[in-house]
Order: C-alpha cells, then sequence, then structure tokens
C-alpha cells in the first residue's frame, strides 16, 4: 500500500467536500478559495462551543481529549479532532493481548487502570441526519487514530448542535472502503491541479461556495460552447 509523505498530507476536512462535490474541494485546496455562509459560521461556532458543552474530562470510564492532532501517511491526511473519547472496556490488563485485525483491541492510559478504545465524536450543526461526507470524514479520523496508535476503532459518533444528539456510526468495511477510495480520489484531484467544470444541482443552494462557483454562470457557459460546437459541425 502507498504511503504518502509528510509533505503530501492533504487536510482531513476535504474528504466531506470531496463527497458533496468534487468542484468544491477543488475551489479549496487547489484555488485557495473559501466563502462562509450561515451554516459554516453556524458549525465554526458550534466547533468553538465544544468546550463549553462537554463533561469534564474525566468521568469514570470515560476519559476524552479535546483537539488532537491526527494525521495518517496511508490516507494521506492530516487534521484536528473536535473530540476523542476513550471507553474502558476490559478491566483485566492481560486481556491487552485481545487482538483485532493486528491492532489491539484497547490500549493502557497513563495514570489510569485498565485497558481503553477511542471513540471519536464529530461536531455537526443543524437537524440529525445521515450524510455520506461527515461519515466518512469522521471514519477518516478513525482510521488515523488507528495507524497512530494501532488500537481498534470500530466505532465513533456524530454530535449535531440542534437536537444536542448523537448519531453513532459504525466504521465498518464498506465504509472503511469508501473513506479511503475519497482519500485516494482527493490526492488525484489535487495532484492534477484541475479544478472540475460546475454543475447546477439543488445542493448548491446550500453550498457556501455558490457566489464564486456561480455554477448556473458557468454552467451555462458549458451549454453556449456545445451549441457552438454542434453549429460549426453542422456548418
Ligand atoms: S455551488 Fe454547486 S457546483 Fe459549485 S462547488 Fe458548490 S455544490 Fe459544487
Amino acid at each position: 500500500m502507498k504511503k504518502y509523505t509528510e509533505e503530501e498530507l492533504l487536510p482531513l476536512s476535504l474528504i466531506q467536500h470531496l463527497l458533496f462535490c468534487k468542484r468544491r474541494a477543488a475551489l479549496v485546496q487547489i484555488e485557495g478559495l473559501w466563502e462562509d455562509n450561515l451554516f459554516t459560521i453556524e458549525g465554526t461556532h458550534l466547533h468553538q462551543k465544544v468546550d463549553d458543552d462537554l463533561p469534564p474530562e474525566s468521568r469514570g470510564d470515560l476519559r476524552l481529549t479535546r483537539g488532537l492532532m491526527l494525521h495518517s501517511f496511508k490516507l494521506g491526511l492530516f487534521g484536528k479532532a473536535d473530540v476523542v473519547e476513550f471507553h474502558r472496556v476490559i478491566e483485566n490488563e492481560a486481556d491487552s493481548r485481545s487482538i483485532s485485525g493486528g491492532k489491539a483491541a484497547a490500549i493502557p492510559l497513563v495514570g489510569v487502570s485498565g485497558l481503553w478504545r477511542p471513540y471519536p465524536v464529530d461536531y455537526k450543526r443543524g437537524r440529525m441526519r445521515h450524510e455520506e461526507g461527515f461519515e466518512a470524514q469522521l471514519c477518516a479520523q478513525a482510521l488515523c487514530l488507528e495507524e497512530m496508535l494501532c488500537v481498534a476503532v470500530p466505532e465513533g459518533a456524530l454530535y449535531y448542535g440542534k437536537p444536542r444528539r448523537r448519531l453513532a456510526v459504525v466504521f465498518d468495511d464498506a465504509l472503511r472502503e469508501k473513506t479511503q477510495e475519497a482519500a485516494r480520489r482527493l490526492h488525484e484531484l489535487v495532484d492534477s491541479g484541475h479544478t472540475p467544470q460546475a454543475r447546477y444541482e439543488k445542493k448548491c443552494e446550500s453550498c457556501s461556495m455558490l457566489s464564486v462557483c456561480m455554477p448556473k454562470v458557468t454552467g451555462s457557459h458549458r451549454r453556449v460552447q456545445g451549441y457552438m460546437a454542434k453549429a460549426l459541425t453542422q456548418d
């Protein structure tokens, strides 16, 4: 399997952009553009509130860390986790021999007894919903943790700000494959240096890049080009 160098690592947040719209990922990473809208401002505000809304860092069988830096040389990604919880899963130290797919089932933490399993939690604005980009981005965080800590991370959660509820996400084989594929496509896109043509769709109305992307204008431009090519051929 290919391993990326430190210089080649791309922001993990691009996975979500790519799965929403390839052009959006290119506008952000290749062209260095970013536009906030109401949704992204609310999202940023929610991330800033993470510290206020969460329980204390140590509670019984739960430990948590905020803003943990993550990376994966296999995926070629780096980023920051909103929250990584550590759940105590095995009391008996001898069970640390339990191995899942070449990784430990749980790991020891400094200063506390027992073995602990990481559980990433990503904060999202709005109502609770399944979105493949959100789930793949969370899965990318899990794959980073697995690579960094050599421990299995089978599940995490998306925390939605409006209902203040969690949606558990299981990192099954299908989601892992989708995430790895998205990371490969992201590197291909960035390496190509080419920003794909816009195509107006319903989702564009909620996209913060709408005003800089102008999909209706560039889309119609493409239709004009097509019309001209056809007319010239007929002539
Ligand atoms: S406005 Fe539409 S085409 Fe443009 S980046 Fe956003 S989703 Fe993609």
